[in-house]
């Protein structure tokens, strides 16, 4: 007889191991499924900030902004160790597309949306510009330096997979989703570790494939509903130098996109970019047009620092599909079931901030379909531990 759970979770990023550990710690017996290890997608490409996202409030995403500096707070109590405030300076030129005004009136709101506690914002005055790390004063109009919180994704992932393990959550890793078949109370899950096929019977599957998202769903019987979506790859690159007041939020020279560059692991991080992306997610690399485009803003904001690559890497967005350009997609997150009483649920999109609020989500949705159960926690107290 196979074994039985309440809770299957496919996907050990960051979305999956949120669900696994909202899952445990509502006391159900709860197995997550990775093919590689844990993080090895998504999550370990991203930029690395908890924030609510400055840019979004340009496409008017205030309810995306207000949740994820909820969720910032909530992280850098929980995970103090993870998660880490810092200092971020915008720079305005005489040749930048958002004027003094424009970013003075977007640091209010986003002072306002985080409930006015804190992420408060300042001018900072010339005499000080030139303590900015190099930064480049030539056309130079104004600095503003506000506060937000950066943290490390793959570790954070890790630790939210030792809470779930921690509340009984089995973490399989290598371990690859080949199929799932509905029954009357749920799924039948067949997944492969270590060359042989197994299976077990789950009554809630949650899909938290990241870019894999349709591949998954396309191994589920019957056809589940699909949501048109496209992937868009995202790159970074690694450079010698180092940052010590703080990260920067600049634009890039030949379009005005804003691009970061942040202080990571003793070197520097410059990202990102967007496009369209069609091939295979676990291919998914930098192109030098990208590198290029990532060392020309960094060359333009700091002359003074290397643009020698040392390491470069890209990710891969799942934005639901809408008009507009791929700047202003939507990055909320939506949650795709197979039916009113949903048994199968798909994660599309989302951010690392946000995890923990999307996989209470994801539960509440489940909880229709699952047993009573005390819950043992709640994972906005829960603390997150370093390895
Ligand atoms: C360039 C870029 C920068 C970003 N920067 C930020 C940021 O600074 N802050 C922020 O809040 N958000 C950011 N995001 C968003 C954030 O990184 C993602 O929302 C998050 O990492 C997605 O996690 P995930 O778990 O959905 O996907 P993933 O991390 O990709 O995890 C999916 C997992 O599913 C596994 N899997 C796939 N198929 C199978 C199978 N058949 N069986 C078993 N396992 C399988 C994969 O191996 C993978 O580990 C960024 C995204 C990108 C692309």
């Amino acid at each position: 007889m196979s074994a039985s759970y309440d809770v299957v979770v496919i996907g050990g990023g960051i979305q999956g191991v949120g669900v696994a550990q909202a899952s445990a710690v509502r006391g159900y017996r709860t197995l997550l499924l990775e093919q590689n290890t844990l993080a090895v997608g998504t999550s370990s490409r991203s930029s690395k900030l908890v924030h609510g996202g400055l840019r979004y409030l340009e496409s008017g995403r205030l309810r995306l902004v207000r949740e994820s500096l909820r969720e910032r707070e909530i992280l850098l109590r929980i995970a103090p160790g993870l998660v880490a405030r810092k200092d971020f300076f915008i720079p305005i030129y005489a040749s930048s597309r958002r004027t003094a005004g424009h970013v003075r009136a977007g640091l209010l709101l986003y002072r306002l949306l985080a409930g006015g506690s804190v992420g408060g914002f300042e001018r900072v005055p010339p005499r000080a510009w030139d303590s900015l790390d190099g930064l480049d004063t030539t056309g130079l109009k104004a600095v503003f330096r506000y506060g937000d919180a950066q943290t490390d994704d793959v570790a954070l992932t890790h630790a939210v997979a030792r809470s779930a393990a921690e509340f009984g959550a089995e973490i399989r890793t290598g371990t690859r989703f080949v199929g799932a078949e509905r029954n009357g109370a749920g799924y039948e899950v067949r997944y492969v570790r270590e060359g042989a096929v197994m299976s077990c019977e789950t009554s809630g599957l949650v899909n938290a494939t990241g870019p894999w998202v349709a591949q998954t769903l396309s191994r589920v019987l019957p056809g589940p509903p699909r949501l048109p979506h496209d992937l868009v790859a995202g790159t970074h690159i690694i450079t010698e130098g180092s940052l010590s007041r703080g990260c920067y939020y600049v634009e890039a020279p030949p379009d005005h996109r804003g691009v970061f560059i942040l202080p990571w692991r003793g070197r520097l991080l410059t990202g990102t970019t967007e496009r369209l992306y069609t091939g295979d997610p676990a291919l998914v690399a930098p192109t030098p047009e990208e590198i290029a485009y990532l060392q020309g803003a960094l060359a333009a904001h700091f002359p003074g620092l290397s643009t020698v690559v040392a390491e470069s890497f890209a990710g891969l967005r799942v934005l639901p599909r809408s008009g507009g350009n791929l700047n202003a997609r939507s990055r909320e997150v939506v949650l795709l079931a197979d039916a009113p009483l949903p048994r199968l649920i798909s994660i599309f999109g989302g951010k690392l901030t946000a995890y923990r609020r999307t996989a209470e989500r994801v539960m509440d949705r489940l909880k229709l379909v699952l047993p009573e159960r005390p819950a043992r926690a709640d994972t906005s107290r829960l603390m997150l531990a370093m390895g």
